[in-house]
Formats: C-alpha cells, structure tokens, sequence
C-alpha cells in the first residue's frame, strides 16, 4: 500500500488538492482543490447525483448552510455535538481524547503487545463519560505522543460547531453556526419537499454541500478537515419498516463505491456499538487507507427523531397523512451520509498505483498511473501529434477541439510521445489519441488505453463516438 506522503505529493504535484492559503502557511484542517482536483470532485459529485436522484422517489435541495438558529436546538447539536478535548499540561499539545486512546492502542497493537492494547480497547467501548476517559488514560499512563508527558489536563466538552453573527451586532442573540452536517436542511424542508414534489413514503431528499466542523485535531490529509463536503440522503419510511430499509440502503450505497472501482477488498462495514442519541442502529462503510481502516459513508436508522424535535420545536406538523390507509404519522428516517471530501481521498488512494513498463528503446521505467474509474477521470482524453511538422499538430488540434465539444480533453505537444503518456497516465486519463504519419495518408489515429497500455487504430471520425460507447460501457 503506498504511503499518504506519496498520495499528497504526487496530489500538489498534478494539481489535485493544495494547501489552503499556502502563501501564508497555509490554513489547519483546509485543502483546496486543483485543476485536476476539482473535476475529480465534480465527477463524484455528479456520479452520486444520478445514482441518488435519477429515480422516481427520491428528489434534491439545496439548502442554505447557515441555518435559524432553533434547528441545532432541536437536532441536540447544541447540546451534543461535541468531542472529549484533553489538554497536554507540558506540551501544551491539545487532543481528543478518544483518538489519544485509540492512537496508543494502535501504537501497541504495533509493538505485539496485544493483550493490553485488548484490555484498553474495552474499557474505551463501555466509555460513558469524559471521566471514564481520564481514568484510562490515567490509569494506563497514556503518554503525549508528542513530549511523553503525562501530565494531562481533565477531559471537557468542546462542541464542534463554528459560530457566527447574522447582521452587524455581534450579540448573543445573533449567533447563527456553519451547518456541521447538510441532514438538517432536509429535514426543515420534509413538508415542503414533500407537497411541492407530490411525494408520497416512502421517499427521498438528496442534498451535496458544504459542512464544517471545528475539529479538535485535523490529521491524514483530507480525512479530517473542518471545511468538507457532504452528500447526504434521508429516506422517509414508515415506522417499523426501517430494518428493511436500512439493509436495502446499506447494500445499495456499498455498490455505489464498488462499481466505481474501489476493490472490494478495501471496503468494510462495522456496526456501530454506540448509537448516536438520534439512532437505534447505524454502519459505517469503511475504505481501507494507508494508515487503517476509516469511514466513508455512514447509514444510519434516525427513527422519526428529527422530524419530531423539529414539529416540538417549531410548532408545525411533520406528519405524513396516508389517505389510503387512513392513518398519519411521522416517519422514520434511513439516512444514508457520505463524505465527497473522504470520498475523493478513497479515490484517489484506490487508484494509485506504481508499477514497471517496458519504456523507450526495451528499458523498464517506472510509471505512476492513476486508474479512475472512467466517469471519474479528471480529464477523458489527451491528443498528442507524433512530432509537431507535416501538418501533424494542425490535424491534431482540429481532433481535440472537436472532442472538446463533449468531454474534458487536453491537447499536449511537447516532448517524446512516451513521456506524454506518462504524464496523461499520472492524472488517470483513460484515452490518448495519437496523430502520426499514417494519419496523413488514411485518416486513421491510434487509441491507447491507460491501463492495458494497448493500442488501437480508427478513423478519426469515430473517435467521438468510441468514447462515447467506452464511457457507457
Ligand atoms: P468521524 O467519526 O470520523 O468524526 P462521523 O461519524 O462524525 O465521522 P458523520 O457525522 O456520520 O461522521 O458524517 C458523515 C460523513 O461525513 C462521514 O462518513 C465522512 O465521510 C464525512 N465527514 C465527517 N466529518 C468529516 C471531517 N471532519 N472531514 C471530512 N469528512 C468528514
């Protein structure tokens, strides 16, 4: 498995995520995304679109991120959106808690000491308060990984939700947050929703957008950050149907990486033991990265938790009223919560790859590809002339401006025709298209494939098309 180092170098390097602000040191916990970064993001984006919303009961929003400050009220984020913070009296160093435990037993598990990294784990799982995690920590003399002191400060809540004021006032009464999660957005608009659209349950809201959470600690790239992207899903059910529901949902979501090329290998469910205070049973799908296994998408059984704060708290019905069965009721919500933001590192590290290829002149070099899925390519197709004379590079340009018309497409002159394939193979474009001498004489050009690396030959006329048929394919 490559390391993260490589994964975030070569991403710098081609384009993909920057820091953000870089120019002044960048800024913790945020990345920006480049060139080839962003219609990565936008393909992920655009691939979860069709699967979630190209069907008859489920339809998108696109709520607002800051919010009436009642909603985190009657969600519990106000209240319970929190992490145990632990502070570091020598190093000044500040951590959450649980992933001080769990960081110490991975260090332990590492150095075969397994019956004590077994103990720790259990007590962590019957954790019930932020004094059961000082009493580990304490108890195990958990050092700061940093100074090795253990000299630690009490466990204390931190909520993670960014505040804000609405209006020039900077009071109290103003305060508004940065969503922490998109959910909520669905949830305020389930009547709306669900009138305007003539929905009937069971049905869907779909929503992508931004969420912001003020982590503790940011680590493993774009794993955790505070500014990331969500796509959420909320199925409104009918009471006691959500087991089958949540099945069918976990099954489908699973799919949805799978068939965008994540190895089957690298994905695991695991069920939750604690249940957040809104669900009775919830999964995470896990994606195998370089430092362990981490969620992805989590599916969770809200129950009809939300929409009933929310009636409480607002005053308006939530209710669906079922004509034909003669009863109403508030639904249950399966939610389905994936992370474009953890998502696109999944990609990325899935596709990574390095390997020996018989080069220029017999010699093996070494040759980074990326090998996307081809609806999530960045860029589909790369048009290179053989040499830039004979009328080569004017044929060639008329082919990739033409293609332009439909797909992303990169034109690419300079140097040998092998480091151009090198240099297509590490941003993942699965097409390159050459213009060479026999091109001149019968309007053929070769095809060559990313990952097979073979060539075929076709008449410059059905390029469009060939890649048309290999997209859907
Ligand atoms: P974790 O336990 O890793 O903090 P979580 O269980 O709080 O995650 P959810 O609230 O279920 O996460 O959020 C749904 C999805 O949003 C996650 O599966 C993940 O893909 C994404 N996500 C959550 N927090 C972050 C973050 N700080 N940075 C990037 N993506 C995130």
């Amino acid at each position: 498995m490559y390391s993260l180092e490589t994964i975030i170098s070569l991403a710098k390097r081609r384009g993909f995520v920057f820091q953000s602000s870089e120019i002044y040191g960048g800024l913790n916990g945020c990345w920006d995304f480049g060139p080839l970064g962003v219609e990565l993001l936008r393909n992920i984006k655009e691939q979860w679109w069709q699967e979630m919303t190209y069907r008859d009961e489920i339809v998108g929003v696109d709520a607002a991120i800051l919010m009436h400050p009642r909603t985190w009220e009657a969600s519990g984020h106000l209240a319970q959106f929190t992490d145990p913070m632990i502070d570091n009296k020598t190093s000044k160093q500040r951590y959450r808690a649980d992933n001080l435990i769990e960081d110490f037993i991975d260090r332990l598990e590492k150095k075969k000491k397994s019956e004590e990294a077994k103990k720790i784990r259990e007590q962590l799982e019957s954790v019930e308060n932020n004094e059961d995690y000082y009493r580990i920590i304490i108890e195990n003399e958990i050092p700061d990984p940093v100074s090795a002191s253990k000299d630690w400060t009490e466990v204390r809540n931190f909520n993670l939700m960014f505040k804000t004021f609405i209006g020039p006032v900077e009071a109290a009464s103003n305060t508004v947050y940065l969503r922490p999660e998109s959910a909520q957005g669905m949830f305020v608009n389930f009547k709306n929703v669900m009138e305007s659209a003539r929905q009937k349950i069971p049905f869907g809201i779909a929503q992508i957008g931004k969420a912001f959470r003020n982590e503790i600690n940011t680590k493993n790239f774009l794993f955790r950050t505070r500014e990331f992207e969500q796509m959420e899903m909320q199925f409104f059910i009918k009471p006691g149907t959500e087991k089958e529901w949540f099945d069918y949902w976990l099954n489908e979501r699973v799919n949805w990486y799978i068939k965008l090329g994540i190895s089957k290998e690298k994905i695991k469910i695991k069920e939750h033991q604690k249940l957040a205070h809104y669900a009775n049973f919830a999964s995470d799908i896990e994606f195998e990265f370089s430092f362990g296994f981490g969620e992805i998408e989590g599916i969770h059984s809200r129950t009809d938790f939300d929409l009933k704060s929310h009636q409480e708290f607002s005053g308006k019905k939530m209710e669906f009223v079922d004509t034909v069965n003669n009863e109403r009721y508030i639904p249950y919500v399966v939610e389905s919560s994936g992370g474009v933001t953890r998502s696109f590192m999944a990609f990325l590290c899935n596709a990574y790859s390095e390997e020996e290829v018989e080069g220029e002149n017999a010699k093996l070099e070494k040759r980074t590809v990326l090998r996307f899925h081809k609806k999530l390519a960045p860029i589909t197709a790369a048009v290179f002339p053989l040499v830039n004379k004979d009328g080569m590079p004017e044929l060639a340009h008329k082919i990739y401006k033409d293609l332009q018309k439909a797909i992303p497409v990169q034109y690419d002159t300079s140097g040998a025709v092998g480091r151009r394939y090198r240099r297509q193979d590490e941003a993942g474009t699965p097409y390159c298209i050459t213009i060479d001498g026999q091109t001149l004489q019968d309007d053929s050009v070769t095809i060559r494939d990313r990952d097979s690396m073979a060539q075929i030959r076709i008449n410059s006329s059905q390029i469009a098309d060939y890649i048309a048929k290999e997209l859907n394919s």
